[in-house]
C-alpha cells in the first residue's frame, strides 16, 4: 500500500533517530530491515530481574533484543525513579516531540508558537488551494492566511478539520474528492499481558528494555504473521486496581511484586469502513478492528512462553477503543487521487498548498510503535517543502493557472 520503498525513509529513520537521540542496538533483531547508520547511543540497560527474563527467552531460542528509545536514563531518574512509559515529561530525560523538536524549533528567530489556539476551520478561496486558517484563542475567532499550511492534528482530528472544512465547491469535506478522508482508521491490536510467579521478585523501576519480533513476519511455523511483543512500563498496583477495582491491596501488592509485563501488538489493516465521522459538534469513531484471530494467536504464544519460562499465572487483558494510542490511517498517502487524498510526499491532491504530516497518512499501520515513522516522514515532507523542486513546479502551476485566466 505505501508509494515508496522502506529505502525512501531510511535515511529519514536515521536522522529522526539522532534528532530523538534514540539508544539502541543492531543486528540484535533477525527482523531488523538495513539501518545506514548505527545508533549514537548505547541500549538504556536491563535492571536486574529484566536481565533474567531476557536471559531465560533466549534459552528457549526467541531472540529479544534491546528497544530504541528515546531516553536519557540519568536525567530521567534524577528527577524520580519511575517508568516512563506513558509519563507525560517535558525538558528532561524523554525525548518528546517538545523536548526533541518543539524547543529546537523555537529557538529559530522566525519560529512563533500560538498556545491556546484551536484551529476550528480551513478554508478555500476562489480557487483550490487553502487561503484561510481559523481558530480560537482565549475566546477570540482569529484568522491567518499561510502560503503553506501543514495540518499535523493527529488521525482523529485531522480528518474531524478536514470533513468539518466542508463548503459548496467542496461538499464532502477539503482533500476528499476520492471520499477516502477519516476512513481506514487504525488503531493496534494490542493487549496487556502480565506472568505472575510467587518465585520471581521484579524490583525493577523502568522495566521497558527489550522486545522480540520472533512471531512479527510468521507465527514461528511459517503461518500468517502475529506481530510484536515488548515489555510494558511497570504495572504499578495504583494502574491495576484500574483493571481489578474489587481485587484487595494485598494481592494487588504481591501481583505487581512478583509479575513481569509485557504488550503484545499486532496489525491493524485498512478497511473504508474503520471511520471517523462528524455529526455537529460530535465525533463518531467507528472502529472496526481487524486480523484480531492474528492477535489472539499472538497473545496465546506469548501466555504458553510465559509459562515455560516460569510464569504460572497469566493474565491478558486487551486494549480497547478508549485506548487509541496508536490511532492511524485517516487521511492516507498514495499514487492514486481516486483512492487516497495525499501523494507521497502527504500534499493533498486537492489542494496545492495543504499538507497533512501526522499519523493520518499511513497507509498500513505495521506492528510497531508509529512515532518514528511520523517523525521520519515529517523530516522528509520537509525536505521536499523546501527544496527547490517544489518551489518550481508551484511556479509552473502558478504560469499555467495565469495563461488559463
Ligand atoms: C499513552 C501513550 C503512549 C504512547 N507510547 C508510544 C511509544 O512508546 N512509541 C511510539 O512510537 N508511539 C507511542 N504512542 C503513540 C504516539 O504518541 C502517536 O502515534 C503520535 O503522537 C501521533 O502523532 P500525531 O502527530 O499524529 O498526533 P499528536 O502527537 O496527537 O499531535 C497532534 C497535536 O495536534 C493538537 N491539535 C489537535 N487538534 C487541534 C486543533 N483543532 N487545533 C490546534 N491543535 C490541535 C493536539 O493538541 C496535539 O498536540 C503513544 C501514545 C499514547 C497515547
Amino acid at each position: 500500500a505505501w508509494p515508496f520503498p522502506y529505502e525512501a525513509l531510511e535515511p529519514w529513520y536515521c536522522q529522526a533517530e539522532r534528532m530523538y537521540q534514540v539508544r539502541g542496538s543492531l543486528g540484535e533483531d533477525p527482523t531488523e530491515p538495513h539501518h545506514s547508520a548505527a545508533y549514537e547511543y548505547p541500549p538504556v540497560p536491563d535492571e536486574a530481574p529484566i536481565a533474567d527474563i531476557r536471559a531465560r527467552l533466549k534459552r528457549k531460542g526467541l531472540h529479544p533484543f534491546s528497544l530504541p528509545l528515546g531516553l536519557d536514563l540519568d536525567a530521567w531518574l534524577s528527577k524520580a525513579r519511575t517508568p516512563w512509559d506513558a509519563h507525560p515529561n517535558a525538558r528532561d530525560g524523554k525525548m518528546d516531540a517538545e523536548t526533541a523538536a518543539l524547543s529546537v524549533a523555537l529557538s529559530h528567530e522566525n519560529v512563533r508558537l500560538e498556545t491556546n489556539a484551536r484551529v476550528t476551520r480551513l478554508d478555500t478561496g476562489a480557487g483550490s488551494r487553502i487561503d484561510r486558517v481559523t481558530y480560537v484563542k482565549n475566546g477570540e475567532t482569529l484568522t491567518v492566511s499561510p502560503e503553506i499550511v501543514i495540518l499535523a492534528a493527529g488521525a482523529v482530528q485531522s480528518s474531524v478539520l478536514l470533513l468539518r472544512s466542508k463548503n459548496d465547491r467542496f461538499p464532502k469535506g477539503l482533500a476528499n474528492s476520492s471520499d477516502q478522508v477519516g476512513r481506514n482508521f487504525m488503531n493496534h491490536n494490542a493487549s496487556a499481558v502480565i506472568g505472575v510467579s510467587p518465585r520471581f521478585r521484579n524490583t525493577s523501576i523502568y522495566q521497558k528494555t527489550f522486545a522480540f519480533n520472533d512471531f512479527y513476519l510468521s507465527d514461528g511455523e511459517g503461518g500468517p504473521p502475529l506481530g510484536n511483543v515488548q515489555l510494558l512500563g511497570r504495572i504499578s498496583e495504583k494502574v491495576l486496581k484500574g483493571s481489578l477495582p474489587q481485587a484487595p491491596e494485598w494481592l494487588l501488592r504481591f501481583i505487581t511484586g512478583h509479575a513481569i509485563d509485557f504488550y503484545a501488538m499486532s496489525e491493524d489493516v485498512p478497511n473504508p469502513e474503520s471511520r471517523v465521522m462528524v455529526d455537529g459538534d460530535r465525533i463518531i469513531l467507528q472502529w472496526q478492528r481487524t486480523n484480531w484471530d492474528a492477535h489472539l494467536a499472538l497473545v496465546a504464544r506469548l501466555k504458553a512462553i510465559l509459562k515455560s519460562i516460569g510464569f504460572p499465572i497469566v493474565l491478558a487483558r486487551p486494549f480497547d477503543k478508549r485506548t487509541p494510542s496508536h490511532q492511524c490511517g485517516t487521511i492516507r498517502i498514495g499514487n492514486d487521487p481516486a483512492a487516497a487524498p495525499l501523494d507521497a510526499y502527504c500534499r493533498a491532491y486537492d489542494h496545492d498548498n495543504l499538507f497533512v504530516v501526522d499519523a493520518s497518512f499511513l497507509p498500513t499501520s505495521a506492528a510497531v510503535n508509529p512515532a518514528l515513522t511520523i517523525a521520519a516522514q515529517a523530516l522528509r515532507v520537509a525536505d521536499h517543502i523546501a527544496s527547490k523542486d517544489l518551489q518550481a513546479r508551484d511556479a509552473l502551476a502558478d504560469r499555467t493557472d495565469k495563461i488559463g485566466k
